[in-house]
Order: C-alpha cells, then structure tokens, then sequence
C-alpha cells in the first residue's frame, strides 16, 4: 500500500447533498483510511490501480463530462466509469465504449456526490499530463469530475458540493494546488471549460495554488 500523508484538522459537519451527516460527525477524518469519503454514494470503477510507492497527494485537478454531449442527467457518464456504457445506446459512444476511464468523485448536476475510486488509489482521468515539472499527474492527483460542458453554466449545488469536498480533502490530503484538465492537458483537453467559475474554489483554498 502507497505511503499517504494524513492530516488532523478540522471537521465538517454539514453532509453532502442529500446525504447523512452521523457518519462526519462520529469520525475525525472525512476520508477513511481506505480512501473513501464519509457521506458520498459510492460506486466503484474497476479502472483503477495503485499509486507509486511513496506518492503524495497533494494536486486536484478539477474536469467536466456530459454524456451523452451536451445532455445532463442520465447514466453515460457512471456507466462509463465503470466499463458499463452500452455502445449502441448513443451513436457518441460507440468510439469511447471501450475506453477505460475513471474519477475519484463525480458531482452531478443535482449536487449530490459519487465517488468512484478511492483517493489512496490511482484514478484514470489526466490521462497524457503534466503539473509543472512533473509529469503523470494520476500519480499524485485526486480527479473531480463536475457534469457539465464548455457551453453551459454549472449549477450553483454543484459548487457548494465541491467546496465541502475541496475542504474536506484539505482535512486528510497535503493538497498544495488546485488545477484544471486544460491546464495540465493544454491543447489535448479544454475542460473544465470557460463556464467554471474559479471563485468558488479560490474561497475555499486559502494557501493552496489555484492554477486554472
Ligand atoms: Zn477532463
């Protein structure tokens, strides 16, 4: 098991949208030490193997995805993490069907909090990737996956869930920066997108590095 550095901090006791808070308020950390968040849905993707020996976890790199495209609320994008996704059902999936892919959290338009792979683990979702001068940034980073697009304002639930997940990383991960897709991805990936309002995140991150 990789080596991952805890903090002991504050607690949250707020829950996610429409989940039960007893969980945060009985534990001292919000992520357990297997790695899953107190008070998310969860739904384990098999696309997910094991940090280098010794990683710290201290980058998060935020993304958006819609599936199909431009369409909010169905099961694309959750049965594609977890190698679901039917290649018939859309004539968008049948080229990323085969794709395995994967986030540690994904916010759905609603606000409500799935997480997928936990954060000891290595998520598949920076896939070619660089974070100043360090490369493969599923090695050392936790992936937020907000459903949206580059056309289409998020919704103000979905912020309020990423600043309660963002604090509570900070509770239990070094994390010293906050970053998008396009930025570590530049020219490859645009998300998430012109529509993402940063402020949110800057408000709840002081003394970490905001880097969309
Ligand atoms: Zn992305």
């Amino acid at each position: 098991m990789p080596t991952v550095c805890w903090g002991y901090a504050r607690r949250w006791l707020v829950g996610y949208h429409g989940a039960m808070t007893e969980q945060n308020f009985e534990s001292d950390q919000p992520v357990c030490a297997e790695g899953w968040l107190s008070g998310a849905q969860r739904l384990e993707s098999p696309n997910q193997d094991s940090r280098p020996v010794g990683a710290v976890i201290d980058l998060v790199v935020i993304h958006a995805i819609s599936l199909p495209p431009g369409e909010f609320g169905g099961d694309g994008v959750t049965q594609l993490f977890t190698n679901g996704l039917d290649p018939d059902a859309h004539p968008y999936y049948a080229a990323i069907a085969d794709l395995k892919v994967s986030a540690h959290f994904f916010i759905r338009r609603d606000g409500s909090l799935i997480q997928c792979v936990p954060v000891t683990a290595r998520a598949w979702h920076a896939g070619l990737s660089r974070w100043q001068d360090r490369e493969r940034c599923n090695d050392f980073s936790v992936g937020i996956e907000l459903e949206g697009d580059d056309h289409t304002p998020f919704e103000n639930v979905q912020y309020l869930t990423l600043q309660k997940l963002l604090a509570d990383l900070q509770v239990s991960l070094p994390i010293k920066a906050v970053t998008s897709h396009s930025h570590i991805a530049p020219g490859r990936k645009t998300d998430p997108g012109p529509c993402f309002d940063w402020a949110p995140v800057k408000s709840v991150c002081p003394g970490v590095q905001v880097a969309p």
